[in-house]
């Protein structure tokens, strides 16, 4: 099944000062190992779309599958991994707590755990930090632990809105590299919101633009130019 289908997807916000309709009939496909880039002026739903398929939301409207589970049934058997601008780690464990805590709920033994919690600090650069707790260290340093939280499980998607926004410029291209090659090696589906065209094309298969009017969705897709 692809990694996600939504169809007419619709979401609208009920609040005190009445109604916010963040979606409407949005028809996107995310095949299995594919790269999306979501990109698209601020308040566009960018934000709201990553929710729902985390279940984290429901939708108003429409259909969403999620390797043809309904989206609860995703977050339950833990398909994805989520890294967003607000890293969203317990302040009261530590680093390496955080990144092993995905990995609570399998039957791996402690040692173990802790042994993959390591390797994912090495990964994001942070090992050293692997005893801290998320206040010592800076927003950049935690998107990275989150980052490396939600490696955790080997998700074959991973959701990821703008991930590297408190990064400095260096080490938001390491980790462009790393997630290429984590990409690569795990064959994981990535949807990826971010306000970089450039970090768009750089990154991905196809990146998809939302639009401010409801129910525009574009995209570019890459031909291939040529034989090399
Ligand atoms: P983006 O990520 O593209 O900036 P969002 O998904 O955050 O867009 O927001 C889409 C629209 O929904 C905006 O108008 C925003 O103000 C509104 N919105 C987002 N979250 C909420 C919420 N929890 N309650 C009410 N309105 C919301
Ligand atoms: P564990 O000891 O298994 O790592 P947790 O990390 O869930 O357990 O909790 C560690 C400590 O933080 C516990 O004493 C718990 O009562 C406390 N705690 C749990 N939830 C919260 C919360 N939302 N805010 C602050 N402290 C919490």
């Amino acid at each position: 099944a692809p990694a996600v289908v939504a169809e007419r997807l619709g979401k609208v916000y009920r609040t005190g000062a009445g109604e916010v309709v963040a979606l409407h009939d949005v028809d996107l496909t995310v095949h299995a190992g594919e790269f999306v880039s979501l990109i698209g002026p601020s308040g566009c739903g960018k934000s709201t779309l990553m929710r729902l398929v985390a279940d984290l939301e429901q939708p108003s409207a429409g259909a969403l599958r999620v390797f043809g589970r309904d989206a609860e049934q995703a977050r339950r058997a833990q398909d994805y991994g989520i890294a967003f601008q607000q890293a969203g780690l317990l302040p009261w464990r530590t680093v390496r707590g955080n990144v092993e805590l995905p990995l609570e709920l399998t039957r791996e033994p402690r040692r173990a755990r802790a042994a993959r919690a390591d390797e994912l600090l090495d990964l994001v650069g942070l090992r050293e930090f692997a005893g801290h707790h998320p206040h010592q260290l800076s927003g950049g340093m935690q998107q990275r632990v989150a980052i490396a939280r939600s490696l955790a499980r080997s998700p074959s998607l991973l959701l990821m809105d703008e991930p590297f926004g408190a990064l400095d410029e260096m080490t938001r291209e390491r980790m462009q590299s790393e997630l290429l090659r984590i990409r690569e090696r795990t064959q994981a589906a990535v949807i990826f919101v971010t306000h970089s065209i450039p970090e768009a094309v750089y990154l991905s298969d196809r990146v998809v633009i939302m639009s401010p009017r409801p129910g525009r969705v574009r995209q570019i897709v890459p031909v291939t130019l040529g034989a090399a």
